[in-house]
C-alpha cells in the first residue's frame, strides 16, 4: 500500500495475524489487517486509510472481553502506546496519564511500589488501560471511574483528538459513553487521579470476611487478599479460555427484587449505587443447573456459573449458542433478561 511520507513513523501494517493467543477465549481467530498504533498521532493517518479504503474498523486491546469471529474482516487497531507519567502531585492527588496500551495489573503494581495506593481492589485483572474505561472495569467494590480524571481519545467522528472528563463519561456499571458509541472514540491515554488520603475499600463481603470489622489494613494486604480470591475463584486463561463474568448482574426495582425474593428467599443481590438492587447473575444462572455443563468444546466454568469457558475448540458461535440456552432458561425461571458482557465482534 502507498502511504504518503511524513516525519512520524506510520502505523506498522500486518496482513492476516493469527488472535488465537490475543484474546483470552483462545478462540481461533485471524485479523484481515492489524495497524499496530504505537503513539496517538499516527491515528488520523490510520483512520483515513481506512475511510479511504471503506473497511469496516475495531479496537482491540488485550482481548479479555471479546467474542471473536473467524475472520476479522477489515482493518483492527492494535493499541500499543505505552507512555507513563506523573503530570503533577500536590498534597491531595497525583495526575497519572499512562498509555492505552499499558497492562492494567502492571500500572496496579507500579502505583502500590510509587505509594500511590487506591486501584487495589482491581488487581488481576487482565487487559489494557486503553480498555478499562469502555465498561468502566469494576471488582471488590470499586469502579475504575472513581479514580479517572479524565480521557484522551481520537474522535473518528469528528477525526479531531478530544479530552473527556470524568463527568463526560458517563461512567455507570459495566458501561460508558465509549461503550455505548462503537467505533467512535479511540482511547488514547487514560489520566487517573489518585487521593493522596487512602482509606481500605474492603466492604464488599468477601474482603470483610477476610479483615473483619477493626482490622485496618495496608494498600498491600488489600492487594495480595485480591489476588489470592481471584486466583482461587477465576478460571486462568492461560489453562482454560474465558472471558470474565459473561454476563452483566441484571439491575431490577425494588419492587421487583421484593417479589423476587418471596419466592427465592435465599437470592443472592447487592445494593446498587441508583437505589434498585444488583442480582448476582451467577445465582440465578447455578439455580437453573447450568455450572459445569459442558455443550461440545464450550461450557459453564464448573466452580462459578458466571464464567463461561472454551474447553478447546470452541467457536463464538458455540459461546453464543450456550449464553442463548443460558439466557433463556434464565427469563423462564426468572422472568429476567441476562446481558452479555463481552464484546462481539
Ligand atoms: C479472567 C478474567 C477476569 C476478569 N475480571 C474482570 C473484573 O473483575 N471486572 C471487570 O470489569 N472486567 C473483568 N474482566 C473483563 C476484562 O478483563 C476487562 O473488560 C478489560 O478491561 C478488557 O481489556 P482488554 O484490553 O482485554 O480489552 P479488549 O477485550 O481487547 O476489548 C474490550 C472492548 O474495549 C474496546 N477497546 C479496547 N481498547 C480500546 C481503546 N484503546 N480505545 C477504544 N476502545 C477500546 C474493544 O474494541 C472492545 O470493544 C475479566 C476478564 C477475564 C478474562
Amino acid at each position: 500500500m502507498n502511504r504518503p511520507q511524513n516525519a512520524l513513523s506510520p502505523a506498522k501494517l500486518i496482513s492476516n495475524l493469527g488472535l488465537k493467543d490475543r484474546n483470552t477465549f483462545g478462540l481461533d481467530a485471524h485479523a484481515e489487517l492489524v495497524y499496530e498504533v504505537n503513539a496517538p498521532e499516527q491515528i488520523p493517518a490510520v483512520i483515513k486509510e481506512i475511510r479511504d479504503q471503506k473497511l469496516t474498523w475495531r479496537v482491540l486491546g488485550g482481548g479479555s472481553n471479546v467474542i471473536l469471529p473467524p475472520v476479522l474482516p477489515g482493518a483492527t487497531l492494535l493499541m500499543n502506546i505505552m507512555d507513563q507519567d506523573i503530570i503533577s502531585s500536590n498534597a491531595n492527588a497525583a495526575l497519572l496519564a499512562v498509555g492505552a496500551g499499558v497492562n492494567w495489573h502492571e500500572l496496579v503494581v507500579w502505583t502500590l511500589e510509587n505509594n500511590l495506593p487506591g486501584l487495589e481492589n482491581l488487581a488481576l485483572i487482565p487487559g489494557t488501560v486503553g480498555a478499562a474505561p469502555i465498561q468502566n472495569i469494576s471488582a471488590y467494590g470499586v469502579e475504575v471511574a472513581d479514580y479517572i480524571n479524565s480521557i484522551e481519545a481520537f474522535d473518528a467522528n469528528k477525526q479531531t483528538f478530544v479530552t473527556l472528563h470524568n463527568d463526560a463519561c458517563h461512567f455507570a456499571y459495566r458501561d460508558s459513553c465509549f461503550k455505548q458509541n462503537p467505533q467512535r472514540f479511540i482511547v488514547t491515554k487514560v489520566v487517573f487521579k489518585i487521593p493522596k488520603t487512602w482509606r481500605a475499600r474492603v466492604h464488599y463481603a468477601d474482603l470483610a470476611n477476610q479483615f473483619g470489622e477493626h482490622s485496618s489494613p495496608s494498600p498491600e494486604d488489600v492487594f495480595l487478599a485480591v489476588c489470592k480470591m481471584r486466583t482461587q475463584k477465576l478460571p486462568d486463561p492461560r489453562t482454560i479460555g474465558n472471558a470474565g463474568s459473561f454476563f452483566q448482574n441484571p439491575i431490577v426495582s425494588i419492587e421487583q427484587f421484593e417479589t423476587l425474593l418471596k419466592v427465592h428467599t435465599d437470592l443472592v443481590s447487592y445494593p446498587d449505587a441508583t437505589g434498585k438492587r444488583k442480582l448476582a447473575a451467577g445465582w440465578l444462572i447455578d439455580q437453573c443447573g447450568f455450572k459445569g455443563q459442558r455443550m461440545g468444546n464450550v461450557g459453564v466454568y464448573e466452580n462459578q456459573a458466571l464464567v463461561l469457558v472454551n474447553h478447546g475448540g470452541g467457536t463464538a458461535k458455540d459461546i453464543l449458542v450456550l449464553a442463548k440456552c443460558i439466557q433463556d432458561k434464565v427469563r423462564k425461571e426468572f422472568g429476567i433478561s441476562l446481558q452479555i458482557e463481552p464484546n462481539i465482534f
